[in-house]
């Protein structure tokens, strides 16, 4: 089998290249760095070996030889291996030794390339490594040789007179030394230098300053450093995005993260996931649905579980459906249905129970019946009105929520206030996340709820909420986070 070396790109996961998701997506093996971003390696399978080759705490880092050892073995023992590496592989990514060593022992390889930190971070921080009228050439060049050593590789003299735009890798903390050279060489001390810490990731930060005054200018690893004419330019995009730099907690079941987690990212927020609740399913018989003249979702996951473990276990499809009328609460569970091929007869104006009651039309015939799939515990507002207005009410619980497992660093730094703010899009999220906290954070992020009920029980757990939104979907909580993290 085929050994491949694939660039994983600077950070923002979006850059893998199209290739290097589909081995991976085939991978047996993945052997990946520090600095890879964990969405990339769950692109393998689940059941694939996922080996961590970077330094952890407390652990030296795995040398190159053994790195190379394992390579060697995974692809003579026929399985499918992908090595992720951060950047380009073969731009200082010690991909050549690994392609080498693999050719040496007579293993396949091929190599992915990814975009590479020298080009994708000044590319965030809005720099054009070539500019027309600029600059005609941009060198790549390691930071990491010694300058004061005189038998160093990299001549700075000679790069300094090149001119055109330099990109030193690895060059953080040698920045001062290095500046020194290139105005040895001729290069005028103010010449601009731009630092790009983080490149491409929610926690970038680009430091603008020139060769006289970068040294003290607080260059922090990992850094990509633009010197030359074009470090002057600024056609800022990625850090000017409206939650560029905000901390969010997505607390979501882990199942219905990635909606909200996109909309967030894509408005530069770091999203931290602490699902507060997991989706636990129940077994259930679909009972007898000739005798309903209404079944009713109030929520995606009932939708999900009702057709995928009540329906198609029992070998029957949305076809038992023709003879109902569907009412359902939200837009995401109208959309669930949408996708099964069931578009519902009723969706209300707000989108919380109260309001579908209200748009309820009475029973047509005394009697009549109605069908709740829904989650185990839940309010009894919907049954209860119903029975009211005169329907006969069955409750089918479809599936449970349950407290998850926190990541117990992401659990902490809640715990201490270290975030901009909490989303909740349900009482269940609110509940379950208290009980994990145990007391409200000090001090207390900002909090935002997706309606009214979801901000009753966060007041009633002590919380203070700081905006609601006026839409009860995704949507409208993110325009209300918005809203509120500009305010603040
Ligand atoms: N193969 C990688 C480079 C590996 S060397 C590539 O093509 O990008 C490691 C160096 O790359 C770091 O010291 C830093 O200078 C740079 N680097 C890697 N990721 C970076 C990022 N997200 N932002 C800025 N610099 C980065």
């Amino acid at each position: 089998m085929t050994v491949h070396l694939v660039g994983a790109g600077p950070g923002d996961p979006g850059l893998l290249t199209v290739r290097g998701a589909e081995v991976l997506g085939r991978a047996d093996v993945v052997v990946y760095d520090r600095l890879v971003h964990p969405s990339l390696v769950d692109l393998a399978p689940p059941d694939a070996v996922r080996v961590y080759v970077g330094k952890a705490p407390g652990r030296a880092e795995i040398e190159q030889p053994d790195i190379n050892a394992l390579l060697v073995e995974h692809g003579r023992a026929g399985r499918a291996v992908v090595r992720l590496k951060g950047g380009d592989p073969f731009v200082f990514g010690r991909g050549g030794e690994e392609a080498e060593a693999l050719a040496a022992a007579g293993v396949p390889f091929e190599v992915v390339p990814g975009i590479t930190s020298a080009i994708g971070a000044p590319a965030y921080a809005g720099i054009p490594v070539t500019h027309r009228g600029t600059s005609t050439h941009f060198t790549v060049v390691t930071g990491h040789e010694d300058p004061a050593k005189g038998s160093a590789d990299v001549d700075w003299e000679a790069l300094a007179k090149a001119g055109g735009t330099l990109v030193i890798l690895m060059g953080a903390g040698r920045v001062g030394d290095i500046a020194a050279r290139l105005v040895a060489g001729g290069r005028p001390p103010e010449t601009p230098v731009a630092a790009v810490r983080n490149g491409t990731r929610a926690e970038q930060q680009t430091v603008r300053a020139t060769l006289a005054t970068i040294a003290d200018a607080g260059v922090r690893a990992p850094a990509a450093i633009v010197v030359g004419e074009v470090a002057g330019l600024d056609l800022a995009w990625f850090e000017t995005r409206p939650l560029f730099g905000r901390s969010v907690v997505v607390t979501r079941a882990r199942e219905q993260t990635s909606a909200l987690r996109h909309r967030l990212e894509s408005l530069g927020a770091a999203v931290i996931e602490l699902p507060a609740i997991a989706i636990e399913p129940l077994a259930f018989h679909v009972p007898d649905l000739s005798r309903h003249a209404w079944l009713v979702f109030t929520s995606a996951n009932g939708v999900a579980a009702f057709f995928d473990r009540g329906l198609a276990p029992a070998g029957l499809d949305a076809r038992v459906l023709a003879g109902l009328r569907v009412a359902v609460i939200g837009p995401g569970t109208a959309n669930a249905l949408t996708t099964r091929g069931v578009r519902p007869d009723l969706l209300p104006e707000r989108f919380v129970a109260e309001s579908l009651l209200e748009a309820f039309p009475p029973p047509s015939t005394e009697g009549e019946r109605v069908l709740v799939a829904r989650a185990e515990q839940a309010r009894d507002v919907l049954p209860a009105g119903l029975s009211e207005r005169g329907y006969e009410v069955d409750v089918l619980p479809v599936y449970r929520t349950v407290t998850a497992t926190p990541d117990p660093t992401a659990l902490e730094r809640v715990r201490t206030g270290g975030v901009d703010a909490l989303t909740f899009t349900s009482s269940s999220t609110v509940t379950n996340l208290c009980d994990l906290l145990g007391a409200v954070p000090a001090p207390q992020p900002l909090v935002v709820s997706i309606g009214p009920v979801t901000s009753k029980t966060a007041k009633e757990r002590g919380l203070r909420v700081d905006v609601e939104a006026s839409e009860h979907t995704i949507d409208g909580l993110v325009a209300a986070l918005l809203r509120a993290l500009r305010a603040s």
